[in-house]
C-alpha cells in the first residue's frame, strides 16, 4: 500500500507505543495499525494514511485484559457499556462462575447465592442459546466467554436439592450442559461451598458434565471448602477434571481462615504437581478480603464482615457484623435473620498468600466482582489497576510483562480464545492504552465506586470503548467461541 493511496488505509495508527504483547517477552517501542477489527501491523511503520494517528509515546499498549472470573452474565444484558470493567482495561469477561449462571432457568424467586447476580428479572431465559441470542442482538462494550453453572442446572432440574440428584435429574441437568455447550459454552462451573450444590457429590457432578469430554469444554469450580479441608477439596476437584479428561479451573484461589493462614505453600505445591498431570490453571484477584452471601460459618472465619447489601435491612449495607450486632444488640443467628437475604465482605486472607497465589505461574486473574452490589467489594471496579499498581509498580512481585502476560495471554491460552490475548498482526484488536506510571486503582473498601486512574484508552474488536474516563456505547464485543466447537 502506497502512502499517498487516496483512501486511508489503516483505521487507527499508535506512534512509538511501549508494546508490551501478551506473551511474557520484554517491551518493546513500535507502532502498531489496526484495520477494521484487527492487528494489522506493527513495527517502523513509515509514512501511511491513517483515519486516526495516536501519539502513544511514553503509553504501555497491550492486549486487553481478560477478567477471567465474573459474575457479569446479568449485568452486560442491562449495563451494556459495562463501565466498571472497561475502565480497568478490561475487554473480555469470562461469565457463570461459582456455579451460578443466569441461564437456563425461568424463576421470579431465585434461591442465594444466585440472586448474587442481580435482581430476580434476569432470570427469563429458559435456555443457555436464548440468552446467548440476546447478548448476540445486543451486545456490551466486552466479549463473553460463558460458561454454565451447575447449581443454576440444579435449582432448575429438583425439587429439593438438599439432597444429591437421582438418575433422572442427573439425565437432565446433563442434558441442559449438552445443548448449553452446543449453544456456545465454554465449560461448566459448580459451587458445592454453595446451599444448591452442597448435596451434590463427586459422581453426580462427573455424570452431569460428560459433554465436556466430547466438547473439549473447562470445568471450573469454586472448592466445597476454602478452609481446613482445602486439601480434600482440591483432591476431589482434581479427579473430576481427571475424569472428565478436561481442564479445570480452581476458581479465586484462596486460604481462608486465620488458622489457615500460610497454607498456600501447601497447596500452590499441590497444583503444581499435579499440573504436570492433567491441566488446570487458576483465577485470584489482588485483595486479601472475599464477598458472596452472608453466612456464619464465613463471619466466624474472619477478622471483620462488612454487610455489602441486605434486602429486608437495607441501612445495613456498609456497616460491619460486628457494629450492627452491639447496637441491635443481637445474636449472630438473629443478626442473621434480621439482615437476610444479604451479601457481605469477608477478610478472610493473608496478604502473604495473596501474593504467593498471584505470582504462581499457572495464576490469572480475575475480579470475582458483584456487578449489582449496593456496597460492592472494590474488586469490581479495580482489580487489574490494582495488580499494575501494587504488584507490579510498588512490590515489584510482577515484572509488567508478566502480569499483563497473566492479564491477557495466559488468560487466552487457558480458555482457548483465538487470535486474542496477544498483541500481534492478524489477531483482533482488544488493546488497552496506558499510563505505567499513574496507573492505579481508586475503589476501597469505605468507597468502592471509584474509577482508576492511568488507564487511558480501550479498543474491543478495533471500536473504542473507553476514552478520556468516558465509555464509548460501541456495544463492539462478542460471545466468543470455543477454539475446539463442534461445528452444528
Ligand atoms: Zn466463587
Amino acid at each position: 500500500m502506497k502512502a499517498d493511496d487516496f483512501h486511508a488505509v489503516v483505521d487507527v495508527l499508535f506512534r512509538n507505543a511501549s508494546v508490551v504483547d501478551g506473551t511474557g517477552k520484554p517491551r518493546f517501542v513500535a507502532d502498531v495499525a489496526v484495520t477494521g477489527d484487527r492487528i494489522t501491523a506493527i513495527g517502523r511503520i513509515g509514512n501511511i494514511a491513517a483515519r486516526e494517528v495516536i501519539d502513544a509515546t511514553d503509553k504501555v499498549l497491550a492486549p486487553g485484559f481478560i477478567d477471567a472470573h465474573t459474575h457479569d452474565d446479568g449485568y452486560l444484558l442491562v449495563h451494556r457499556q459495562m463501565e466498571p470493567k472497561v475502565s480497568q482495561g478490561i475487554t473480555t469477561v469470562v461469565t457463570g462462575n461459582c456455579g451460578i449462571s443466569v441461564a437456563p432457568l425461568l424463576t421470579s424467586c431465585p434461591p442465594q447465592p444466585l440472586d448474587l447476580l442481580g435482581p430476580s428479572s434476569l432470570f427469563r431465559f429458559d435456555t443457555f442459546s436464548a440468552w446467548l441470542d440476546e447478548l448476540r442482538a445486543s451486545p456490551a462494550n466486552v466479549n463473553v466467554v460463558p460458561l454454565v453453572g451447575h447449581s443454576t442446572l440444579r435449582v432448575r432440574a429438583m425439587r429439593d436439592v438438599a439432597r444429591e440428584a437421582n438418575d433422572a435429574e442427573i439425565a437432565s441437568m446433563r442434558q441442559e450442559v449438552e445443548l448449553a455447550m452446543r449453544a456456545g459454552a465454554f465449560g461448566v462451573s459448580t459451587g458445592t461451598f454453595y446451599p444448591p450444590a452442597a448435596a451434590a457429590t463427586e459422581r453426580e457432578i462427573v455424570q452431569v458434565c460428560q459433554p465436556l469430554k466430547t466438547y473439549g469444554g473447562v470445568y471450573s469450580t469454586h472448592l466445597r471448602d476454602e478452609t481446613d479441608d482445602i486439601v480434600e477439596s482440591i483432591e476431589e476437584a482434581l479427579r473430576v477434571g481427571k475424569a472428565l479428561d478436561c481442564k479445570t479451573v480452581f476458581s479465586h484461589h484462596k486460604v481462608a481462615g486465620k488458622r489457615n493462614h500460610g497454607r498456600s505453600v501447601e497447596t500452590l505445591g499441590i497444583l503444581a504437581n499435579a499440573a504436570k498431570m492433567q491441566p488446570l490453571c487458576i483465577d485470584c484477584h489482588p485483595y486479601p478480603a472475599t464477598s458472596t452471601m452472608l453466612r456464619l460459618d464465613r463471619v466466624a472465619q474472619s477478622s471483620e464482615t462488612l454487610i455489602t447489601w441486605s434486602r429486608s435491612y437495607p441501612e445495613a449495607a456498609g456497616r460491619t457484623f460486628a457494629e450492627l450486632r452491639q447496637s441491635l444488640g443481637l445474636t449472630d443467628e438473629q443478626l442473621l435473620e434480621k439482615l437476610r437475604p444479604a451479601g457481605a465482605i469477608y477478610f478472610i486472607m493473608d496478604e502473604a498468600d495473596v501474593k504467593r497465589i498471584a505470582a504462581f505461574p499457572l495464576t490469572i486473574f480475575g475480579s470475582d466482582g458483584l456487578p449489582f452490589d449496593e456496597r460492592p467489594h472494590p474488586r469490581q471496579w479495580g482489580t487489574f489497576p490494582r495488580i499494575l499498581a501494587k504488584l507490579v509498580r510498588e512490590s515489584k512481585l510482577l515484572t509488567l510483562e508478566e502480569a499483563i502476560h497473566k492479564m491477557s495471554g495466559l488468560a487466552a491460552q487457558q480458555y482457548g480464545l483465538q487470535e486474542r490475548g496477544t498483541l500481534q498482526e492478524g489477531s483482533f484488536a482488544d488493546l488497552v492504552m496506558f499510563d505505567p506510571d499513574i496507573v492505579k486503582d481508586n475503589a476501597t473498601f469505605d468507597d468502592p465506586v471509584q474509577l482508576s486512574d492511568g488507564i487511558e484508552q480501550v479498543w474491543v474488536n478495533g471500536m473504542r470503548v473507553w476514552s478520556d474516563r468516558c465509555t464509548i456505547p460501541s456495544f463492539s464485543g462478542r460471545v466468543l467461541f470455543r477454539a475446539t466447537a463442534d461445528a452444528q
